[in-house]
């Protein structure tokens, strides 16, 4: 596991040692709302492991990045939406500002029947 450091503002949000709203937590990540939401409903899935982006990626970590669609969904359903939008912002290029992956869990612009 690589080592979560004291600069990683997420890394601190999962010690608890910076506040934030949290939705759901388990072992391997946690969802909190994101301090500048860009929808109306706008929460952030974040392993507790500290691993940089989405290119930083490997086979080894496929139950974490499992982990993080599955808790999506879950946050999602516990909201109350009926759809959503998933996003990894991935690198700079990517519009990626905090260096330890994320996905962003998007909605609440209306509700529509769904699937
Ligand atoms: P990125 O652009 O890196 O994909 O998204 C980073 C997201 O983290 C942004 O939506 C930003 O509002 C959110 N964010 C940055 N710092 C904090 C923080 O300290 N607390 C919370 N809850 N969200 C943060
Ligand atoms: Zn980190």
């Amino acid at each position: 596991m690589t080592k979560p450091t004291q600069s990683c503002v997420f890394c601190r949000i999962a010690q608890k040692e910076v506040p934030s709203e949290i939705l759901l937590e388990n072992d391997l990540a946690l969802v909190f709302a994101d301090i500048h939401p860009s929808a109306p409903v706008h929460y952030l899935v974040v392993p507790k492991e500290h691993i940089e982006t989405v290119s930083h990626l490997t086979r080894s970590h496929a139950p974490i990045a499992g982990e993080l669609i599955l808790l999506a969904k879950e946050a999602a359903h516990q909201l109350g939406l009926s759809g959503y939008k998933l996003v990894f912002n991935v690198g700079r290029a990517g519009g990626q500002i905090v260096d330890h992956i994320h996905l962003h869990l998007l909605g609440g612009w209306k509700q529509v029947d769904s699937n």
